[in-house]
């Protein structure tokens, strides 16, 4: 099957502009896969959001061939919840689609950590 390009962006996409350096981010984490930057409306001491540089739209299109990369953005999520030192915990969130509560259609982990997380979440 064909897979698309790293290099694959949505023109009105604006994670894709973040990305693209269009939209300012402050990068605390780059390498070829992805970039990692503090959430705009933090909801925890520290928030960050872990994206692709590929433009993905959500969790909902990915497939199997996405499983190597998927896995980089959840072993960043453990790197950058080391450099901000979560050692008590953290969580990473993916909201998915309407229901899911997913408002920036380019997939995206949120770091959440800093503080207690309640279960069941809203
Ligand atoms: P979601 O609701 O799961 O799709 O998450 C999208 C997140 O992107 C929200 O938590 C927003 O606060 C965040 N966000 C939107 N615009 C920006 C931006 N320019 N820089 C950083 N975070 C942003
Ligand atoms: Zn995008």
């Amino acid at each position: 099957m064909k897979t698309k390009p790293s290099s694959f962006v949505s023109p009105d996409c604006l994670f894709c502009k973040i990305v693209a350096g269009t939209i300012p981010a402050n990068r605390v984490y780059e390498d070829e896969l992805c970039i990692g930057f503090p959430d705009i409306n933090p909801q925890a001491p520290a928030h960050l959001l872990i994206i692709p540089k590929r433009h993905i739209a959500s969790q909902a299109r990915c497939t199997a061939e996405d499983a190597a990369l998927l896995g980089h953005l959840m072993a960043t999520a453990t790197k950058v919840a080391q450099d901000y030192s979560l050692d008590g915990g953290f969580r990473v969130v993916v909201n998915t689609g309407d229901d899911g509560g997913q408002t920036v259609n380019h997939l995206h982990l949120h770091l959440l950590g800093g503080r207690h997380m309640k279960w069941p979440p809203g």
